[in-house]
């Protein structure tokens, strides 16, 4: 049974109780048990559990300190291309919008590779836009091999694939694959993916089934907060991980935390999330899914960043650019404006005088076949 076979079984207005729930001595009781299930985990989003946040903050502190260390892993995102056949009204990169459109080339691809390596990063993470026509999957492939040359993880975050083309990507040298569902509510998902193949929720929400048939080791998901009702799509993503973490137990699913900037396209989102609703999220889903690995952009503001290091990150991006060429030439438009701008040494002495170890390696190619 596939991921969207199970969605279809669940009620949602069966979660509303938990949800909806006033009483904090509930979310007490959760906090005390040694292992909660998912009901448990409602109770940790809902207003009761507001009111006890600090307690819940400091299990999530303990738990991601006994499961991680205390230890930060970077990354660095590469933009291919901004090409894009979609129209998902929140992007820049939206088909209907006038932008420089840049697909770069294997040269350019090799300097972006280079300037990052030289910097320090050992982790990768290729981007590309929907246009399988411009960079499709031989272009994607090209791009994975040049990339082995220099870095040890290859992450991507692409358009979804069939299971024969993502295991061309994964015999290239790929590791992971993120694929962020936008949004679980399908209502609301068609009403923001207004053309282009994107308009498929449910080839978009078997994905991350594809990806770890076809071989990734990991995969990252994911809502992009503010199209929906944040309880909904926190509910939702709780599932869709441990759907996916009891299915594929081999592999690692990562979770990530992207909230719309409304700075990007002059979207007006429509349901704004707070620093404390999102720290709320993800305390919960810390306490539910202690083994997960929480990846943190630079979409969020330099101080905010730094609260999460303390609290239940495992990896963060740092000095991203987020067009294509944007480490060596820089002047195509970008998908989102970055809010933390400082660099990968920055970022490392952040982290160091906070008592964590940055890690900028933590995976070997000779790890296969004995783990
Ligand atoms: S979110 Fe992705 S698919 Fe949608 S317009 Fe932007 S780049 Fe294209």
């Amino acid at each position: 049974m596939s991921f969207y076979e199970k969605f279809g079984e669940y009620d949602y207005s069966n979660f509303k109780k938990y949800l909806d729930n006033e009483d904090k001595d509930l979310v007490l009781n959760v906090l005390k048990k040694e292992k909660i299930n998912f009901f448990d985990y409602l109770y940790l989003l809902s207003n009761g559990a507001k009111k006890v946040l600090p307690q819940i903050a400091s299990l999530a502190r303990e738990l991601t300190i006994k499961r991680f260390g205390k230890v930060i892993n970077f990354y660095a995102p590469i933009y291919l291309s901004n090409e894009c056949s979609n129209s998902c009204i929140y992007c820049g990169f939206n088909h209907s919008k006038e932008i420089k459109r840049t697909t770069l080339t294997k040269d350019e691809i090799e300097k972006e590779l280079i300037a990052l390596k030289e910097v320090g990063f050992d982790s990768v993470l290729l981007l590309t836009g929907e246009s399988p026509k411009i960079a499709g999957l031989d272009y994607i492939k090209e791009a994975v091999i040049m990339a082995k040359k220099y870095f040890t993880y290859i992450g991507l975050e692409i358009y979804p694939m069939s299971e024969e083309e993502y295991r061309e990507l994964v015999k290239a040298g790929a590791n992971g694959l993120t694929i962020y569902q936008e949004t679980y509510h399908k209502e609301t998902y068609d009403k923001v993916h207004l053309k282009g193949r994107k308009k498929n929720f449910e080839w978009r929400l078997d994905t991350p089934d594809r990806a770890f048939l076809a071989g990734f080791r990991k995969v990252g998901i994911g809502a992009l907060l503010g199209l929906y009702d944040l309880k909904y799509e926190a509910s939702i993503i709780g599932l869709h991980a441990e759907y996916l973490q009891k299915k594929y137990w081999r592999g690692e699913v990562t979770l990530s935390f992207p909230r719309i900037n409304p700075k990007e396209t002059g979207f007006d989102i429509p349901y704004s999330v707070t620093d404390k609703d999102l720290v709320q999220m993800l305390c919960a889903l810390r306490i539910f899914l202690p083994d997960t690995p929480f990846l943190l952009s630079t979409r969020e503001k330099p101080e905010f960043r730094d609260k999460l290091i303390e609290l239940c990150i495992t990896q963060m991006s740092a000095g991203s650019k987020t067009n294509p060429g944007g480490y060596t030439k820089d002047d195509a438009k970008e998908q989102f404006e970055v809010s933390d701008k400082r660099s990968l040494s920055e970022m490392l002495e952040v982290v160091k005088n906070k008592g964590y170890d940055p890690v900028l390696k933590d995976w070997e190619e000779n790890f296969l076949g004995i783990i």
